[in-house]
């Protein structure tokens, strides 16, 4: 049953752009939408074109997009497309269980091309042999996992695979929004071995109390993210809800994005504000932004969107539904 729901799960990914082509040859399709990150936008001309040399119609989604939380299906349908290739990510579960196939999506996620088996042919040995390694890292590196799980074993690490998160589609695979390919694991391993760089997604991980080996392929060596809690990241959040606790107008925000409308967080957060005798006013927009939210004359807002934009809020409260739990205790 979980190998069939794995299956489920993948069948939406593809590799390379001529496996994308060749499906879409197979199907009845006149014009064909495209979508993607910054920084591969050359190549959706690339593939605009391919497309066209193929006799379909095209239409591109011009703002940028963070993850496939924000497939713009309803965007090029407006325009007359019949299906959508998204670019640079994989197929993005909705926690809430929402649909979010009720277009014809081909994912086709960015793989770097960075040496990144070298680096960890060349530096393995700072990876402790007597523990226990979990083995995730991100979307861009996933396609590597295989081949690195098969080098440590060969070196004589006990590997565990990294499982599925409740928004990702490959084992291992953690997002912004989804580190639980490593937390699913974390009471089955000593440690970590990420395959990817910068801090921000190894902190995630490391938040599994777990240290975190990084193999990075930037700065061409491992080095290592020492294990780290949620729990400081939740009292920064609770301390936010107490400066504001007395304030009678509160903000919930959740965004028209399919895979950030999170419709459930926000019944619940605005039901529990109620309860504490608060006036909720729930808002709506595609992009989150904090200027967007000053001259309401609210302090304080719920994010019941992407949870990573919870940390990028300057000078307006932002916090997780999460955090509201703190409210209870007060009344205790
Ligand atoms: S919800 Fe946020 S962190 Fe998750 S994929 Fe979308 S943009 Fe990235």
């Amino acid at each position: 049953m979980a190998d069939q729901k794995s299956e489920e799960r993948e069948q939406y990914n593809y590799e390379t752009f001529e496996e994308v082509l060749e499906e879409i040859k197979d199907r009845d399709y006149d014009k064909i939408g495209l979508q993607g990150p910054d920084g591969i936008k050359p190549q959706l001309i690339d593939f605009a074109d391919e497309l066209r040399e193929h006799g379909f119609g095209t239409v591109i989604v011009g703002a940028s997009t963070f993850g496939a939380c924000g497939i713009a299906d309803e965007k090029v349908e407006r325009m007359g497309a019949e299906a959508l290739i998204h670019v640079g990510h994989t197929r993005f579960l909705h926690p809430e269980k929402a649909d979010m196939k009720d277009f014809d999506v081909f994912y086709l996620p960015y793989r770097e091309d960075r040496d990144l088996m070298s680096v960890l042919r060349n530096n393995y040995e700072d990876i402790d042999k007597d523990e226990t390694i979990g083995l995730v890292g991100v979307t861009q590196y996933m396609d590597r996992a295989e081949p690195a799980r098969e080098f440590l074993e060969e070196k004589g690490y006990e590997v565990v695979d990294g499982t599925t998160g409740l928004r990702t589609t490959e084992k291992g695979q953690v997002l912004g929004c989804d580190a639980g390919a490593a937390h699913n694991i974390a009471h089955k391993v000593d440690a970590f071995v990420f395959l990817g760089s910068g801090h921000f997604h190894p902190s995630q991980v490391s938040e599994t109390g777990k240290k975190v080996y990084v193999v990075d392929p930037y700065e061409k060596h491992i080095w290592v993210e020492p294990a780290n809690s949620l729990e400081d990241e939740m009292q920064a959040e609770y301390a936010r809800v107490l400066k504001h606790k007395d304030k009678q107008r509160w903000g919930i925000v959740t965004s028209s994005k399919k895979g950030q409308n999170y419709m459930r967080a926000v019944e619940i957060a605005k039901e529990k504000l109620e309860e504490h005798g608060k006036d909720v006013y729930v808002f709506v927009e595609d992009r989150i932004f904090e200027p967007d939210y000053k001259g309401y004359g609210i302090d304080i807002y719920v994010n019941c969107a992407c949870p990573r934009m919870t940390k990028d809020w300057q000078d307006l409260s932002f916090v997780s539904p999460k955090a509201l739990d703190v409210l209870d205790d007060l009344e205790d």
